[in-house]
């Protein structure tokens, strides 16, 4: 570089501080009390699509404010790719590719031996077979030629863990993806605590015969692997956590994403909130995030399509259109919406004010009976004069009379 290049460069470098502390005025100021970083750029999945979809799950629980740091593209030269894992409480990977250079791998040893956050996400547990201490973190893996050399096989039964050093074979595979059981193995660990011991899991990959060091390793949770399915038959680990040195790594196998449409498994709200939950472990140590009503129950999926709970707006735009066989879910939402913001305070009366908005809209007719259905149940004496006006109509008349009714009798099922 010649001299006379240097000053307009240092004046273009102040200009660009300054434009960029400008904005950063403008920008929100995260009040979110940890900082995530998800490590992508490669992954035999589309890294393109669940990345943000993980940024979005970590920022929706307020607990982070998160960065993606992207990979090189694979067989590109990896040796500028040093991310400041320090910097970060919890790292998140969402990668399963090339080698990171040796430098690289003892940043983060020592990131994650210091008592570092780790998330290990879906196929990151297929990554580096040949890196002993990143398998340590990860407890088990599969594929990548993993076999009877990279440790036991892991399944539960008859009320205990196997550990089948023995039976040699390759570690990883799936069969056909499925709706499946998750089973609870640990209730009392805080990532588990409350939630049910059973769920319905989404749509998914079920990973099956795993094998690893499984050192230092709590199995949360298992699925059947269904053998009529192309599974294991066998109760294969799903959620675990493991430490390593003072740090601690949340493994979810959780979460297959692969090409452009949505992916079912990452809108359960069963992923979603165990990697939350897994994710704020991994960084502190605890978990103070509570189960959402609509977690998914032992026989019934749930889902957050925005991997948050729908806003009261969303869910009555949902319900403007509904006709009798419709899909009930639209309906489910709100009630169970109406269900978990009922007080006897300002709460309600924002939700309350909201419905009495809907019924006096373009609304279907049936949506709007379903509403006054709920006011009966719900309804104080405000929603009377929208619900009078309502009685005066002939396809509203009986919903709303019933609705009055019940108000003015102060009738209550709680
Ligand atoms: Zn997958």
């Amino acid at each position: 570089m010649t001299k006379k290049y240097i000053k307009p460069l240092i004046l273009l470098t102040l200009t660009g501080v300054i434009l960029l502390v400008t904005s950063c005025k403008q920008a929100p100021v995260s009040q979110a009390p940890y900082q995530a970083l998800i490590i992508t750029g490669q992954n035999n999945h589309t890294w393109q699509g669940s990345s943000p979809i993980l940024k979005k799950i970590l920022e929706n629980s307020d607990l982070f404010s998160v960065d993606i740091i992207q990979s090189p593209e694979a067989k590109a030269d990896m040796s500028g790719f040093k991310p400041v894992f320090s910097n970060y409480d919890v790292v998140v990977l969402d990668y399963n590719g090339d080698a990171w250079t040796a430098e690289t791998k003892k940043a983060f040893e020592e990131y994650v031996s210091q008592g570092g956050g780790v998330v290990s996400y879906h196929a990151a547990d297929n990554s580096f077979r040949d890196w002993k201490e990143y398998n340590k973190m990860t407890g088990l893996g599969g594929w990548g030629n993993r076999n009877e050399t990279d440790g036991p096989f892991i399944h539960w039964k008859d009320g205990a863990f196997i550990r089948d050093s023995t039976t040699p074979g390759i570690g990883g595979y799936h069969g056909a993806q499925q709706a499946y059981q998750v089973t609870a193995r640990d209730t009392v660990h805080p990532i588990m605590k409350g939630l049910p011991t059973v769920w319905k899991h989404a749509k998914d990959e079920l990973y099956s015969q795993l094998r690893g060091p499984a050192e230092n390793l709590t199995i949360l949770a298992t699925a059947w692997s269904d053998s009529a399915k192309g599974g294991s038959n066998r109760n294969e680990p799903v959620l675990m956590t493991v430490t390593y040195g003072k740090g601690r790594i949340f493994h979810t196998v959780l979460g297959h994403a692969m090409g452009d449409s949505a992916y079912p498994s990452m809108e359960c709200v069963g992923f979603i909130f165990t990697l939350q939950r897994g994710a704020e472990w991994a960084a502190t140590g605890q978990v103070t995030l509570p189960v959402p009503d609509d977690f998914p129950h032992f026989n019934t999926e749930s889902k957050w399509p925005q991997f948050r709970p729908l806003t009261l707006d969303e869910i009555l735009a949902n319900l403007k259109d509904y006709h009798p066989g419709d899909t009930r879910t639209n309906l489910q939402d709100l009630t169970n919406y109406i269900r978990k913001n009922y007080d006897s305070g300002e709460k309600y009366a924002r939700v309350e004010s909201e419905l009495l908005r809907f019924l006096e809209g373009t609304g279907s007719i049936d949506a709007k009976n379903y509403i006054c259905r709920e006011l009966s149940i719900f309804g104080t004496d405000k929603a009377l004069p929208v619900l009078k006006k309502l009685q005066k109509k002939e396809e509203t008349k009986e919903m709303a009379r019933m609705a009055i009714e019940r108000i003015t009798t102060q009738y209550t099922n709680e």
